[in-house]
């Protein structure tokens, strides 16, 4: 499904009616009708080659040659980012340009045409309008719609480019209507092509919960983890510096205000010798013995040693998983990690940090194979 201008289209089943509605908003054509069985669902979907959106495994297995996306989660935010990354699908051009009711798609009005039905305050404030040709419906831009884009933005604001696709393709056939609908028929057994990017680091603001995200995520795993991460080290409840912590037990100091050190970042001295005895000795270890390597974090710090640095690039280029955070900062060493072609940021935000644990943990289990 990478790669092609055509937009899948979607049949969801009756508990995913706030997924359909949001897919709508993507401009994206999707069928909800709760009113129907699965049976009859089923052969709408193989009629018009639509994707199936459910929540019942029963369903899921269908022996007909129909895609379908068996959503793992009650919450829309997940179902819709699990959807986005199943299907590469990014808030793109085509937002609101479809009826949330009727799923037709919505057309330019002429405001003469539609001044009896909106309030005249709108009439008055606002220049275009579009209506849907079904029901009648006028939109415009107003908050609410504001208010929707960001709330699409933040959900699916990870990047819905790569992601693993547990979806079944039983030969995705799609003769069906409409002008959009130009996928080959016939084919069969067609597999999903994913690359799972293996090393995934998660960015964001200072404060956000990254940490406590990688936390939740290998507590979701329950798989040997390797490497370190960083912690703040508190007098009182003033910061004085940062420790470095091995996963398996070593500790040190990464930086202190009182460090007497060359190397400087803001006002702490960074200590490249625990860097190294420390983070280097980590990453090496779990590169030996432990399935996960994590690195929490890399940042402007890690930059005094070489060492360190080179110790990042042989985690990186092994064929072990990296679980990592990285700052949100530009320096070459940063750069160049964000660069690789195997590397995959994802941006924590306070919309998407719940969903990204089970995101993460689904990611790293099959990048294991389990
Ligand atoms: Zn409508």
């Amino acid at each position: 499904m990478a790669d092609t201008d055509e937009k899948p289209t979607f049949i969801a089943d009756a508990m995913l009616g706030r997924l359909a509605r949001a897919l709508r908003m993507l401009g994206l054509d999707t069928q909800y009708r709760p009113d129907i069985d699965d049976s009859e669902l089923k052969m709408v979907a193989l009629r018009e080659g639509r994707v199936i959106l459910t929540r019942d495994h029963e369903v899921a297995d269908t022996g007909l040659p129909i895609t379908v996306l068996l959503i793992e989660s009650d919450h829309v935010e997940d179902q819709l980012l699990q959807t986005a990354r199943a299907f590469h699908i990014s808030p793109g051009g085509g937002l609101f340009s479809r009826c949330l009711i009727c799923n037709v798609e919505v057309e330019d009005a002429p405001p003469s045409e539609v001044r009896e039905r909106v309030p005249e305050y709108v009439f008055a404030t606002q220049s275009r309008f579009s209506r849907c040709p079904s029901c009648g419906r006028v939109y415009w831009a107003a908050t609410h719609v504001e208010h929707a884009r960001e709330w699409l933005e933040r959900v699916l604001g990870s990047g819905g480019g790569v992601g693993r696709a547990r979806v079944r393709w039983e030969g995705a056939r799609g003769r069906g209507r409409g002008r959009r609908r130009t996928r080959t028929s016939g084919k069969t057994g067609r597999r999903t092509v994913t690359t799972l990017r293996k090393n995934l680091f998660v960015t964001g603001r200072p404060g956000i919960g990254k940490t406590t995200l990688i936390e939740r995520v290998l507590g979701a795993l329950d798989v040997d983890a390797g490497g370190f991460y960083t912690s703040e080290v508190l007098d009182g409840d003033r910061r004085v510096g940062f420790s470095i912590i091995g996963l398996h037990g070593d500790s040190g100091v990464l930086a202190h205000v009182d460090h007497e050190g060359s190397f400087r970042v803001g006002k702490y001295g960074v200590n490249c010798e625990d860097l190294e005895r420390v983070g280097v000795r980590a990453v090496d270890q779990a590169l030996k013995h432990s399935k996960i390597v994590v690195m929490d974090e890399i940042g402007r710090m890690e930059l005094c040693s070489t060492a360190f640095q080179e110790a990042v690039g042989r985690a990186l280029d092994s064929p072990k998983p990296v679980l990592g955070t990285i700052q949100d900062r530009t320096n070459p060493f940063l750069d160049s990690v964000r660069a690789r072609p195997d590397v995959e940021i994802l941006r924590v935000n306070t919309g998407n940090r719940e969903c990204l644990v089970p995101v993460l943990r689904d990611r790293i289990l099959e990048l294991l194979g389990e």
